[in-house]
């Protein structure tokens, strides 16, 4: 018997009737591409990280590579990254013509290790993309310092970092500019999407025009009876903008942001306290200086203490109806990389280490207690059962 009757997904969007107004709002509004949702919600979305501006996107990969490029990334330059991280990070990378060059991780928090930045530098590094792996921020002041010591422009992959602090701070006003996600599965959802915060204006007006095809103007500033027909090329851009019925979504959720964060902490302090009780798993932690946005529920597996591996415990808990996932399989695994850059086995331990002994569990606002209380009891179950 399996501890519910119906499948647990591993996450899923808490879409309500307020964000389905809004959507319906933009949908009769007659303005469906990017316009007035849109831009109030650059403004909101920049205003709760506390920068200066905000560029509403279709997603964090295009945050991430009009970063790069707006930035002056290109070809024979190197940026460095963690191998613990999703495709997109490392991809931008690559599109730009720059070569992506991992550094290996924490093995408590699973983001880039400060202490390992200094060897990777080149006299080609030109940037830096620190990941905040699963909600919990990055050692931020020390890659700061590295970074202005040798000249690095500072991208944050805050794909999971909605909410997160670091030192009092919120994700989002730090680096030089950092990339949001509002995928399905992210914190604050928009069905796909992204934003990029900055607080550099010359940063911030390029990527805006290079959202819209590098045009003067945008489509708002042309078609509105405050606009006028005329424009300009600047540079060959990307269509990469966000639309209204998007952003109606993304204004909804963060309206509801607090209370979304407040059931994802509720969850992660129970979890927490359920599974510190077992010493077959190390449970995430918050460091002092975080503020943990608990985007994944990340658990490691003492494997010396189980007869299963990991593989057999994500069965096994697929048996009892619970959904799972794993963040990340480390870049440098995958064949392209390996392929391509040569990297092999044995090159980032930690991260490969770390990688046979994580499972990511259910933690979302749409859960209920009673699923909640359905993971717990299985993990444990599965624990009890294959405990050496
Ligand atoms: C989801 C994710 C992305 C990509 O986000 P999109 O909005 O789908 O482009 C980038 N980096 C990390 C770490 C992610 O988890």
């Amino acid at each position: 018997m399996s501890t519910r009757q119906e499948f647990l997904p591993y996450a899923l969007p808490l879409i309500e009737e307020d964000d389905i107004a809004e959507v319906v709002d933009a949908l009769k509004s007659g303005w469906i591409a990017k316009g007035p949702k849109t831009m109030e919600f650059e403004k909101q979305f920049a205003e709760y990280v506390g920068a200066k501006y905000a560029v509403a996107l279709n997603s964090c990969t295009a945050a991430l590579h009009l970063s790069l490029v707006a930035a002056g990334i290109g070809e024979g330059d190197e940026v460095l990254t963690t191998p613990m991280t999703f495709a997109a990070s490392a991809n931008v990378v690559i599109h730009t013509g720059a070569k992506p060059v991992f550094v290996d991780i924490d093995p408590v928090t699973m983001n880039i290790d400060p202490k390992k930045i200094r060897e990777k530098i080149t006299s080609r590094t030109k940037a830096i993309i620190p990941v905040h792996v699963a909600g919990h921020p990055c050692e931020m002041d020390e890659i700061m310092v590295i970074a202005r010591e040798h000249n690095l422009f500072v991208l944050e992959d805050a794909a999971h970092a909605v909410y997160t602090q670091y030192k009092g701070k919120t994700i989002g006003s730090i680096g030089d500019a950092t990339a949001f996600s509002f995928y399905a599965t992210k914190n604050l959802v928009t069905g796909e999407g992204g934003m990029v915060t900055t607080n550099d204006e010359v940063l911030y007006n390029k990527i805006r025009v290079m959202s819209t095809h590098g045009m003067s103007r945008n489509a708002w500033n042309r078609y509105t009876e405050v606009g006028s027909w005329y424009y300009e090329i600047l540079s060959p851009g990307y269509k990469d903008n966000m639309s209204d019925i998007m952003a109606g979504l993304g204004l909804s959720q963060l309206a509801k942001l607090e209370r979304m964060q407040g059931i994802r902490q509720e969850i992660a302090n129970y979890y927490n306290v359920e599974f510190g009780k077992l010493p077959e798993l190390e449970v995430p932690i918050e460091l002092d200086y975080a503020r943990h946005a608990w985007h994944l529920y990340i658990i490691k597996l003492n494997l010396d203490k189980l007869s299963i591996d990991r593989g057999k415990f994500i069965d096994a808990l697929k048996e009892e109806n619970i959904g799972t996932s794993v963040h990340f399989i480390p870049l440098h695994m995958h064949p392209y990389y390996r392929d391509t850059y040569g990297y092999k086995p044995g090159d980032f331990p930690v991260a490969e280490g770390v990688f046979e002994r994580i499972i990511s569990l259910p933690l979302y606002p749409k859960m209920s207690k009673q699923d909640a209380s359905d993971v717990v009891d299985a993990v444990k179950r599965i624990v009890e059962r294959f405990r050496k």
